[in-house]
């Protein structure tokens, strides 16, 4: 049974078209980065409720979530006309494995997101922790047009605090711009030019990889990765490759 606790809006922001991200403000709520939180509103009397991945980190104060509408979406056309002051209910408990604790100790932490699934590589990523742990951490994260890019400041942020650390490789699938991979990731995977790219090997010896988004690139992803001899891992066969899919 999930428990609701009423939070607050405190900010909109559009990113684009169809593409926002949610202040919150609420009581403190104790989660991993990586995690998610169960958001809900009340539409016609009934209480609809979806999973959202966290963006902040577990020490910021507001909780903060990111989305995307599409044709006939239902919560998240409601979210997106929220305006500050309304209320929003968040479950009290958060779950997922998309954290660190999960992860074993390898030289390098490997992140694949599409779209909104960047969410959970945003919260790990503003912690202290894997600049402490990993030696290499390399983020590919795709969308399809350059403005759909959220988080980009963000993440160039990281570029310059962690230059020697931290490898960010955007793709932009339906546009070409500079400084972008105009391909998806698994194609640029599929060809060796991911690996030729960053300088670094995808190996089971080396590597963990975390993937979040749809679930078309968390196959043809996970397919290629055993191929190179990487295996799928759980909490009872750990192994190299954890996936969270959103649809
Ligand atoms: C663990 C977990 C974490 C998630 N975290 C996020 C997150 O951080 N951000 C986020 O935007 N979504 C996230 N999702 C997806 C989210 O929970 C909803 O499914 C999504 O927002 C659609 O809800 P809706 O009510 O608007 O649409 P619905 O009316 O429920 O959607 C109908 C169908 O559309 C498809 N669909 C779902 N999402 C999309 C999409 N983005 N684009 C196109 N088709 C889609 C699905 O097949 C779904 O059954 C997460 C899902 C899971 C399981």
């Amino acid at each position: 049974m999930l428990t609701w606790i009423q939070g607050e809006i405190v900010e909109n922001k559009q990113w684009c078209t169809d593409l926002f991200s949610l202040k919150i403000k609420i009581d403190p709520l104790k989660f991993k980065a990586g995690q998610f939180a169960m958001v809900g509103l009340d539409i016609d009397d009934k209480l609809v409720h979806r999973p959202y991945s966290v963006i902040n980190t577990p020490q910021d104060s507001l909780l903060e979530i990111h989305f995307n509408t599409f044709e006939k979406s239902y919560l998240t056309t409601e979210l997106a006309n929220l305006k500050s002051g309304d209320a929003i209910h968040v479950a009290d408990r958060l779950n997922g494995l998309l954290t660190l604790d999960q992860v074993p100790d390898v030289p390098h932490l490997w992140l694949f997101a599409t779209g909104t699934g960047i969410g959970p590589f945003i919260s790990i990523l503003n912690t202290a922790e894997p600049w402490q742990r990993f030696e290499k951490i390399i983020l590919c994260y795709s969308v399809k047009t350059v403005k759909e890019m959220a988080y980009r400041a963000d993440l160039e942020q990281l570029k310059s605090r962690y230059p020697d650390q931290f490898c960010f490789v955007p793709f932009v699938t339906r546009e070409k711009s500079p400084d972008t991979i105009n391909a998806r990731i698994t194609t640029y995977l599929e060809s060796g030019e991911l690996e030729k790219r960053v300088g670094l090997q995808l190996s089971p010896e080396l590597t963990h990889i975390m993937l979040c988004g749809n679930s078309r690139m968390l196959e043809e992803a996970t397919m290629q990765l055993e191929n190179k001899g990487l295996r799928r891992h759980t909490r009872r066969e750990p192994g190299h490759i954890a996936t969270e899919k959103y649809y």
